[in-house]
Protein backbone atom coordinates (compact mmCIF):
# COMPACT_ATOMS: atom_id res chain seq x y z
CA UNK A 1 0.00 0.00 0.00
CA UNK A 2 1.39 3.57 -0.92
CA UNK A 3 2.03 5.88 2.15
CA UNK A 4 -0.23 8.89 1.85
CA UNK A 5 1.64 12.29 1.85
CA UNK A 6 0.77 15.79 2.83
CA UNK A 7 2.63 18.39 0.73
CA UNK A 8 2.62 21.84 2.26
CA UNK A 9 4.53 24.93 2.03
CA UNK A 10 5.53 24.58 6.17
CA UNK A 11 5.58 22.12 8.37
CA UNK A 12 6.12 23.10 12.20
CA UNK A 13 6.91 20.16 14.01
CA UNK A 14 5.75 20.09 17.83
CA UNK A 15 2.99 22.26 19.34
CA UNK A 16 4.30 24.02 22.30
CA UNK A 17 4.86 27.93 23.06
CA UNK A 18 7.67 27.75 19.58
CA UNK A 19 5.20 25.80 17.52
CA UNK A 20 2.29 27.87 18.35
CA UNK A 21 3.73 31.06 17.45
CA UNK A 22 5.78 29.17 14.21
CA UNK A 23 2.61 28.06 12.46
CA UNK A 24 0.04 31.31 13.25
CA UNK A 25 3.10 33.16 11.31
CA UNK A 26 3.01 31.36 8.69
CA UNK A 27 -0.45 30.80 8.48
CA UNK A 28 -1.10 34.32 8.91
CA UNK A 29 0.84 34.88 5.62
CA UNK A 30 -1.19 32.73 3.55
CA UNK A 31 0.93 29.67 3.60
CA UNK A 32 -0.15 26.25 3.83
CA UNK A 33 0.71 25.11 7.09
CA UNK A 34 0.59 21.84 8.82
CA UNK A 35 1.57 21.64 12.65
CA UNK A 36 2.45 18.00 14.02
CA UNK A 37 1.84 17.62 17.63
CA UNK A 38 2.98 14.51 19.11
CA UNK A 39 0.33 14.40 21.97
CA UNK A 40 -3.26 15.75 22.52
CA UNK A 41 -2.85 18.91 23.46
CA UNK A 42 -1.34 22.44 22.16
CA UNK A 43 1.08 24.20 24.50
CA UNK A 44 3.93 21.92 25.23
CA UNK A 45 5.67 22.47 28.50
CA UNK A 46 3.05 25.05 29.45
CA UNK A 47 0.44 21.71 28.98
CA UNK A 48 2.54 19.89 30.78
CA UNK A 49 2.85 21.77 33.85
CA UNK A 50 -0.79 23.87 33.32
CA UNK A 51 -0.81 26.77 35.18
CA UNK A 52 3.40 27.94 34.49
CA UNK A 53 3.48 31.82 34.21
CA UNK A 54 4.31 33.32 31.15
CA UNK A 55 7.85 34.92 32.44
CA UNK A 56 10.58 36.93 31.16
CA UNK A 57 7.66 39.30 28.87
CA UNK A 58 8.26 42.84 30.11
CA UNK A 59 11.53 43.77 29.85
CA UNK A 60 11.74 47.29 31.27
CA UNK A 61 8.69 46.92 32.46
CA UNK A 62 7.56 47.17 28.15
CA UNK A 63 5.60 43.93 26.91
CA UNK A 64 7.99 42.18 24.04
CA UNK A 65 4.86 42.39 22.11
CA UNK A 66 3.48 39.97 18.99
CA UNK A 67 1.44 37.15 19.73
CA UNK A 68 1.91 37.07 23.32
CA UNK A 69 0.59 40.61 23.80
CA UNK A 70 -2.06 39.30 21.72
CA UNK A 71 -2.82 36.25 23.55
CA UNK A 72 -2.58 37.98 26.91
CA UNK A 73 -4.98 41.06 25.52
CA UNK A 74 -7.66 38.24 24.29
CA UNK A 75 -7.44 36.88 27.62
CA UNK A 76 -7.52 39.99 29.64
CA UNK A 77 -10.49 41.09 27.61
CA UNK A 78 -12.66 37.93 28.51
CA UNK A 79 -15.19 38.55 31.18
CA UNK A 80 -14.32 37.74 33.79
CA UNK A 81 -10.84 38.05 32.50
CA UNK A 82 -8.23 35.18 32.18
CA UNK A 83 -4.94 36.57 32.28
CA UNK A 84 -3.34 39.48 34.36
CA UNK A 85 0.24 40.75 34.98
CA UNK A 86 1.44 40.33 38.05
CA UNK A 87 4.89 40.22 40.47
CA UNK A 88 7.27 37.65 40.46
CA UNK A 89 8.18 37.00 44.01
CA UNK A 90 11.83 35.85 43.06
CA UNK A 91 14.73 37.63 42.45
CA UNK A 92 15.51 38.89 39.31
CA UNK A 93 12.51 37.91 37.77
CA UNK A 94 10.76 41.23 35.87
CA UNK A 95 6.83 40.85 35.76
CA UNK A 96 5.04 37.61 34.42
CA UNK A 97 1.33 37.20 33.01
CA UNK A 98 -0.72 34.64 35.31
CA UNK A 99 -3.49 33.23 33.05
CA UNK A 100 -6.58 30.80 32.93
CA UNK A 101 -4.41 27.43 31.56
CA UNK A 102 -7.78 26.09 30.01
CA UNK A 103 -9.15 29.45 28.23
CA UNK A 104 -5.29 29.75 27.31
CA UNK A 105 -4.96 26.39 25.26
CA UNK A 106 -8.56 27.12 24.07
CA UNK A 107 -7.91 30.40 22.80
CA UNK A 108 -4.03 29.14 20.72
CA UNK A 109 -6.07 26.36 19.77
CA UNK A 110 -8.30 29.06 18.04
CA UNK A 111 -5.71 31.51 16.99
CA UNK A 112 -4.22 28.16 15.12
CA UNK A 113 -7.33 27.77 13.21
CA UNK A 114 -8.03 31.23 12.25
CA UNK A 115 -4.22 31.86 10.85
CA UNK A 116 -5.69 28.13 8.91
CA UNK A 117 -2.90 26.51 10.15
CA UNK A 118 -4.03 22.27 10.02
CA UNK A 119 -3.67 21.18 13.32
CA UNK A 120 -2.70 17.38 13.62
CA UNK A 121 -2.86 16.29 17.45
CA UNK A 122 -1.70 12.77 18.39
CA UNK A 123 1.10 12.41 15.46
CA UNK A 124 4.62 12.17 15.75
CA UNK A 125 7.22 13.50 13.06
CA UNK A 126 9.90 10.28 13.04
CA UNK A 127 12.81 11.25 10.47
CA UNK A 128 13.48 13.09 7.51
CA UNK A 129 14.43 12.33 3.88
CA UNK A 130 16.87 14.06 2.70
CA UNK A 131 17.54 15.41 -1.12
CA UNK A 132 21.11 16.67 -0.59
CA UNK A 133 21.25 20.03 1.56
CA UNK A 134 17.61 20.19 1.63
CA UNK A 135 14.76 17.79 3.84
CA UNK A 136 12.50 16.59 1.02
CA UNK A 137 10.18 15.32 3.30
CA UNK A 138 8.99 13.98 6.89
CA UNK A 139 7.87 10.69 7.84
CA UNK A 140 5.50 10.64 10.62
CA UNK A 141 2.97 8.60 12.19
CA UNK A 142 -0.42 8.61 14.04
CA UNK A 143 -3.14 6.88 14.65
CA UNK A 144 -4.33 5.27 11.75
CA UNK A 145 -0.38 4.51 10.75
CA UNK A 146 2.36 5.61 8.59
CA UNK A 147 1.88 9.28 6.11
CA UNK A 148 4.12 11.60 4.83
CA UNK A 149 4.85 15.42 4.92
CA UNK A 150 6.39 16.95 2.07
CA UNK A 151 7.32 20.42 3.06
CA UNK A 152 8.85 23.63 1.29
CA UNK A 153 10.02 24.43 4.81
CA UNK A 154 10.39 22.63 8.31
CA UNK A 155 10.76 24.46 11.40
CA UNK A 156 11.19 22.25 13.97
CA UNK A 157 9.48 23.25 17.57
CA UNK A 158 10.16 20.24 19.05
CA UNK A 159 12.15 21.07 22.16
CA UNK A 160 14.40 18.11 21.32
CA UNK A 161 14.99 18.82 17.53
CA UNK A 162 15.15 14.77 16.69
CA UNK A 163 14.23 15.87 12.76
CA UNK A 164 16.64 18.24 13.29
CA UNK A 165 19.53 15.95 14.70
CA UNK A 166 18.59 13.06 11.91
CA UNK A 167 18.85 15.90 9.30
CA UNK A 168 22.48 16.31 10.36
CA UNK A 169 22.70 19.06 12.25
CA UNK A 170 25.33 19.01 15.13
CA UNK A 171 24.01 19.45 18.60
CA UNK A 172 25.12 19.66 22.34
CA UNK A 173 22.93 17.53 24.64
CA UNK A 174 22.56 19.67 28.16
CA UNK A 175 26.09 22.03 29.38
CA UNK A 176 29.42 20.90 28.15
CA UNK A 177 29.34 18.07 30.06
CA UNK A 178 26.45 16.33 28.97
CA UNK A 179 24.29 17.55 31.67
CA UNK A 180 21.01 18.54 31.87
CA UNK A 181 18.95 20.74 34.30
CA UNK A 182 16.01 18.54 36.41
CA UNK A 183 12.63 18.05 35.04
CA UNK A 184 9.77 19.35 37.20
CA UNK A 185 6.07 17.42 37.84
CA UNK A 186 3.65 20.43 38.69
CA UNK A 187 0.52 20.81 39.95
CA UNK A 188 -2.09 23.07 42.15
CA UNK A 189 -3.66 23.36 45.48
CA UNK A 190 -7.33 24.45 45.05
CA UNK A 191 -9.34 25.42 48.55
CA UNK A 192 -6.14 27.39 49.88
CA UNK A 193 -6.38 30.52 52.03
CA UNK A 194 -4.08 32.66 50.29
CA UNK A 195 -3.89 35.41 53.32
CA UNK A 196 -1.98 32.32 55.61
CA UNK A 197 -0.87 30.61 53.05
CA UNK A 198 1.55 33.78 51.91
CA UNK A 199 1.89 35.44 55.53
CA UNK A 200 5.15 34.63 55.35
CA UNK A 201 7.25 36.09 52.46
CA UNK A 202 9.68 33.55 52.05
CA UNK A 203 8.84 32.89 48.62
CA UNK A 204 10.56 28.92 49.11
CA UNK A 205 8.89 27.99 52.66
CA UNK A 206 12.15 27.15 53.80
CA UNK A 207 11.71 27.07 57.45
CA UNK A 208 8.80 24.61 57.04
CA UNK A 209 10.28 22.62 53.91
CA UNK A 210 13.55 22.13 56.18
CA UNK A 211 11.29 20.25 58.82
CA UNK A 212 9.65 18.04 56.12
CA UNK A 213 13.11 17.05 55.00
CA UNK A 214 14.77 16.30 58.79
CA UNK A 215 11.78 13.76 59.66
CA UNK A 216 12.13 12.11 55.73
CA UNK A 217 8.47 14.02 55.12
CA UNK A 218 10.04 15.12 52.16
CA UNK A 219 12.62 14.44 49.65
CA UNK A 220 15.78 16.27 50.07
CA UNK A 221 15.33 18.15 47.25
CA UNK A 222 12.52 19.36 48.69
CA UNK A 223 14.62 21.94 51.10
CA UNK A 224 13.05 25.23 49.02
CA UNK A 225 9.20 24.71 48.12
CA UNK A 226 8.58 27.38 45.25
CA UNK A 227 4.63 28.04 45.62
CA UNK A 228 3.21 30.74 44.15
CA UNK A 229 -0.71 32.16 43.79
CA UNK A 230 -2.73 30.47 41.33
CA UNK A 231 -4.41 32.58 38.57
CA UNK A 232 -7.69 31.70 40.41
CA UNK A 233 -8.29 32.89 44.14
CA UNK A 234 -7.77 30.25 46.39
CA UNK A 235 -5.40 28.13 44.30
CA UNK A 236 -1.37 27.68 44.16
CA UNK A 237 0.92 26.45 41.75
CA UNK A 238 3.26 24.35 42.97
CA UNK A 239 6.64 24.05 41.01
CA UNK A 240 8.76 22.69 43.69
CA UNK A 241 8.92 18.94 42.61
CA UNK A 242 12.37 18.86 40.53
CA UNK A 243 13.78 15.28 39.38
CA UNK A 244 17.53 15.11 38.76
CA UNK A 245 19.65 13.37 35.96
CA UNK A 246 16.86 13.04 33.23
CA UNK A 247 17.58 12.68 29.68
CA UNK A 248 14.42 14.23 28.16
CA UNK A 249 15.13 12.53 24.94
CA UNK A 250 14.51 8.88 26.54
CA UNK A 251 10.89 7.91 26.78
CA UNK A 252 11.88 5.41 29.31
CA UNK A 253 13.64 7.44 31.37
CA UNK A 254 10.93 10.58 30.78
CA UNK A 255 7.90 8.11 32.13
CA UNK A 256 9.83 6.51 35.20
CA UNK A 257 10.92 10.50 36.35
CA UNK A 258 7.03 11.14 35.75
CA UNK A 259 5.84 8.72 38.24
CA UNK A 260 8.61 9.31 40.36
CA UNK A 261 8.31 12.84 40.34
CA UNK A 262 3.91 12.43 40.92
CA UNK A 263 4.93 10.66 43.89
CA UNK A 264 6.85 13.81 45.25
CA UNK A 265 3.88 15.72 44.54
CA UNK A 266 1.72 13.70 46.71
CA UNK A 267 3.84 13.52 49.59
CA UNK A 268 4.51 17.13 49.48
CA UNK A 269 0.45 17.90 49.20
CA UNK A 270 0.02 16.22 52.02
CA UNK A 271 2.82 17.51 53.93
CA UNK A 272 1.08 21.16 52.96
CA UNK A 273 -1.88 20.36 54.36
CA UNK A 274 -0.54 19.10 58.30
CA UNK A 275 2.59 21.43 58.19
CA UNK A 276 1.94 24.47 56.12
CA UNK A 277 -0.96 27.33 57.41
CA UNK A 278 -3.60 28.24 55.24
CA UNK A 279 -3.14 24.53 53.60
CA UNK A 280 -5.41 22.45 56.04
CA UNK A 281 -8.77 22.19 53.70
CA UNK A 282 -6.94 22.10 49.84
CA UNK A 283 -6.56 19.27 47.79
CA UNK A 284 -4.09 18.44 44.91
CA UNK A 285 -5.34 18.89 41.19
CA UNK A 286 -3.89 19.47 37.95
CA UNK A 287 -1.00 17.77 38.28
CA UNK A 288 1.21 17.01 35.40
CA UNK A 289 0.43 14.36 33.04
CA UNK A 290 4.42 14.23 32.40
CA UNK A 291 7.45 15.79 33.26
CA UNK A 292 8.37 19.53 31.96
CA UNK A 293 11.73 18.98 30.36
CA UNK A 294 13.56 22.03 30.27
CA UNK A 295 16.72 21.36 28.81
CA UNK A 296 18.08 18.79 25.87
CA UNK A 297 19.58 19.20 22.48
CA UNK A 298 20.89 22.43 21.39
CA UNK A 299 21.68 22.77 17.52
CA UNK A 300 24.02 24.00 16.57
CA UNK A 301 23.08 27.49 14.55
CA UNK A 302 24.68 29.99 12.20
CA UNK A 303 25.54 31.86 15.30
CA UNK A 304 25.63 30.88 19.07
CA UNK A 305 24.02 33.13 21.79
CA UNK A 306 26.78 33.46 24.82
CA UNK A 307 26.49 34.27 28.67
CA UNK A 308 28.99 37.23 27.48
CA UNK A 309 26.66 38.64 24.79
CA UNK A 310 23.86 39.09 27.71
CA UNK A 311 26.21 40.55 30.01
CA UNK A 312 26.90 43.01 27.12
CA UNK A 313 23.05 43.60 27.29
CA UNK A 314 23.82 43.07 23.12
CA UNK A 315 21.50 44.14 20.79
CA UNK A 316 21.98 42.30 17.58
CA UNK A 317 20.90 43.41 14.14
CA UNK A 318 19.25 40.61 13.64
CA UNK A 319 17.95 40.85 16.98
CA UNK A 320 14.33 39.17 16.88
CA UNK A 321 13.06 39.93 20.47
CA UNK A 322 14.11 41.41 23.54
CA UNK A 323 14.59 39.37 26.52
CA UNK A 324 15.80 39.89 30.44
CA UNK A 325 15.42 37.01 31.99
CA UNK A 326 17.83 36.05 35.05
CA UNK A 327 20.20 32.73 34.27
CA UNK A 328 17.35 30.75 35.60
CA UNK A 329 19.77 27.50 35.99
CA UNK A 330 17.74 24.61 37.90
CA UNK A 331 19.29 21.75 39.71
CA UNK A 332 21.89 19.94 37.47
CA UNK A 333 22.64 16.90 38.89
CA UNK A 334 25.66 18.66 40.48
CA UNK A 335 23.77 22.14 40.65
CA UNK A 336 21.01 23.97 42.91
CA UNK A 337 18.96 26.42 41.25
CA UNK A 338 20.37 30.07 40.21
CA UNK A 339 18.31 33.19 39.12
CA UNK A 340 21.71 35.85 38.79
CA UNK A 341 20.82 38.44 36.53
CA UNK A 342 21.82 37.69 32.95
CA UNK A 343 22.55 41.66 32.65
CA UNK A 344 22.41 45.09 34.31
CA UNK A 345 19.25 45.79 36.21
CA UNK A 346 17.23 47.62 33.59
CA UNK A 347 18.76 46.53 30.34
CA UNK A 348 18.03 43.56 27.95
CA UNK A 349 19.40 42.00 25.38
CA UNK A 350 17.80 40.23 22.00
CA UNK A 351 17.83 36.82 20.35
CA UNK A 352 19.66 37.03 17.09
CA UNK A 353 17.70 35.17 14.15
CA UNK A 354 21.10 33.41 13.24
CA UNK A 355 20.82 31.43 16.45
CA UNK A 356 17.78 29.56 14.89
CA UNK A 357 19.20 28.82 11.41
CA UNK A 358 21.58 25.60 11.07
CA UNK A 359 24.50 26.45 8.44
CA UNK A 360 23.57 23.87 5.92
CA UNK A 361 20.37 22.75 5.67
CA UNK A 362 18.67 25.48 3.05
CA UNK A 363 14.88 24.80 4.05
CA UNK A 364 15.46 24.06 8.14
CA UNK A 365 14.52 26.34 10.74
CA UNK A 366 14.21 25.51 14.73
CA UNK A 367 12.66 27.92 17.60
CA UNK A 368 12.08 27.56 21.07
CA UNK A 369 14.46 26.09 23.89
CA UNK A 370 16.61 24.06 21.13
CA UNK A 371 17.90 27.03 20.06
CA UNK A 372 21.82 27.66 19.07
CA UNK A 373 22.67 29.00 23.02
CA UNK A 374 25.71 28.53 25.39
CA UNK A 375 24.59 27.06 29.07
CA UNK A 376 24.28 30.12 30.19
CA UNK A 377 22.49 31.97 27.77
CA UNK A 378 20.54 29.18 27.44
CA UNK A 379 19.04 29.55 31.44
CA UNK A 380 17.83 32.83 30.60
CA UNK A 381 16.23 32.97 27.12
CA UNK A 382 14.06 29.67 27.46
CA UNK A 383 11.12 31.50 28.44
CA UNK A 384 7.75 31.14 27.16
CA UNK A 385 7.10 34.52 25.77
CA UNK A 386 10.58 34.18 24.02
CA UNK A 387 9.86 31.07 22.67
CA UNK A 388 6.33 32.32 21.02
CA UNK A 389 8.33 34.80 19.52
CA UNK A 390 11.29 32.91 17.96
CA UNK A 391 8.51 30.76 16.80
CA UNK A 392 7.02 33.91 15.23
CA UNK A 393 10.45 35.25 14.08
CA UNK A 394 10.74 31.69 12.00
CA UNK A 395 7.30 31.54 10.31
CA UNK A 396 7.85 34.87 9.05
CA UNK A 397 11.11 34.22 7.76
CA UNK A 398 9.43 31.08 6.07
CA UNK A 399 7.05 33.36 4.35
CA UNK A 400 9.84 35.68 3.04
CA UNK A 401 12.06 32.93 1.93
CA UNK A 402 9.18 30.93 0.20
CA UNK A 403 8.16 34.64 -1.85
CA UNK A 404 11.18 35.16 -2.58
CA UNK A 405 13.08 31.89 -3.54
CA UNK A 406 15.64 31.80 -1.81
CA UNK A 407 17.12 29.55 1.18
CA UNK A 408 16.25 30.64 4.99
CA UNK A 409 20.04 31.24 5.58
CA UNK A 410 19.20 33.80 2.80
CA UNK A 411 15.92 35.51 3.76
CA UNK A 412 16.68 39.56 4.14
CA UNK A 413 17.49 40.22 7.64
CA UNK A 414 15.93 44.03 7.19
CA UNK A 415 12.62 42.78 5.59
CA UNK A 416 11.59 40.21 8.49
CA UNK A 417 13.48 42.74 11.02
CA UNK A 418 10.62 45.31 9.96
CA UNK A 419 8.01 42.76 9.20
CA UNK A 420 8.34 41.63 13.40
CA UNK A 421 8.38 45.17 14.09
CA UNK A 422 5.18 45.63 12.21
CA UNK A 423 3.76 42.84 13.66
CA UNK A 424 4.27 44.48 17.42
CA UNK A 425 7.36 43.26 18.55
CA UNK A 426 9.05 46.10 20.40
CA UNK A 427 12.31 46.78 21.17
CA UNK A 428 13.93 45.42 17.68
CA UNK A 429 16.47 47.63 15.73
CA UNK A 430 14.36 48.10 12.86
CA UNK A 431 16.98 48.83 10.39
CA UNK A 432 18.07 52.38 9.56
CA UNK A 433 15.92 52.95 13.17
CA UNK A 434 16.22 53.30 16.74
CA UNK A 435 14.98 50.45 18.78
CA UNK A 436 11.55 50.08 17.94
CA UNK A 437 9.48 51.27 21.43
CA UNK A 438 6.32 51.23 21.70
C1 LIG B 1 9.24 22.87 34.85
C2 LIG B 1 9.47 24.05 34.00
C3 LIG B 1 9.21 25.32 34.52
C4 LIG B 1 9.35 26.43 33.72
N1 LIG B 1 8.97 27.64 34.21
C5 LIG B 1 8.79 28.66 33.34
C6 LIG B 1 8.10 29.83 33.75
O1 LIG B 1 7.70 29.97 34.91
N2 LIG B 1 7.91 30.79 32.83
C7 LIG B 1 8.34 30.67 31.53
O2 LIG B 1 8.08 31.57 30.73
N3 LIG B 1 9.02 29.58 31.13
C8 LIG B 1 9.23 28.56 32.00
N4 LIG B 1 9.87 27.44 31.59
C9 LIG B 1 10.50 27.38 30.26
C10 LIG B 1 9.49 27.17 29.15
O3 LIG B 1 8.35 26.52 29.63
C11 LIG B 1 10.08 26.35 28.00
O4 LIG B 1 11.38 26.77 27.68
C12 LIG B 1 9.20 26.52 26.76
O5 LIG B 1 7.87 26.16 27.06
C13 LIG B 1 9.72 25.70 25.62
O6 LIG B 1 8.84 25.81 24.54
P1 LIG B 1 9.12 25.03 23.17
O7 LIG B 1 7.92 25.29 22.33
O8 LIG B 1 10.45 25.38 22.67
O9 LIG B 1 9.20 23.50 23.55
P2 LIG B 1 8.17 22.53 24.28
O10 LIG B 1 7.26 23.29 25.15
O11 LIG B 1 9.00 21.45 24.87
O12 LIG B 1 7.26 21.97 23.11
C14 LIG B 1 7.73 21.02 22.21
C15 LIG B 1 6.52 20.27 21.66
O13 LIG B 1 6.96 19.43 20.59
C16 LIG B 1 6.30 18.18 20.69
N5 LIG B 1 7.17 17.19 20.01
C17 LIG B 1 8.41 16.81 20.35
N6 LIG B 1 8.91 15.94 19.46
C18 LIG B 1 7.95 15.77 18.52
C19 LIG B 1 7.87 15.00 17.32
N7 LIG B 1 8.90 14.25 16.90
N8 LIG B 1 6.71 15.05 16.60
C20 LIG B 1 5.67 15.81 17.01
N9 LIG B 1 5.69 16.58 18.12
C21 LIG B 1 6.83 16.56 18.86
C22 LIG B 1 6.15 17.95 22.18
O14 LIG B 1 5.10 17.05 22.45
C23 LIG B 1 5.86 19.37 22.68
O15 LIG B 1 4.47 19.63 22.71
C24 LIG B 1 9.80 26.29 32.38
C25 LIG B 1 10.12 25.02 31.88
C26 LIG B 1 9.94 23.92 32.66
C27 LIG B 1 10.21 22.56 32.10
Amino acid sequence: MQTKEEATDVLVIGGGTAGFGAAVAAGRQGLRVTLIEATTKIGGVMAFCPGMPWGGGYPQDQIIGGLIEELTELLAAMDPPAAEKRACTLENFGPEIIYDHDLATLTMFEMLQEAGVRVRLGAMALEPVMAGDRIARVRCCDRNGAFEVVPKIVIDCSGDGDISAKAGVPYVLGDASGNMMAVTISFHMLGVDWEAAFADPDPYFEAYAARGVAEGRLHPDLAKLYLMRGFHPGTVFCNSVHVRGVDGTDPVAVAAATQEGRRRCHQLAQFLRSDVPGFAAAHMAMLSPTVGVRETRKLQGVYRVTGQDLARATKFPDGIVACDNPIDDVMRSDGDMTHEAAIAKGSYYTIPFRSLLPARIKNLMFAGRILCADPVAFASVRGMPQCMAMGQATGTAAGLALREGVAVQDVRIEALVASLAAQGINRLTVPNTQPNAA
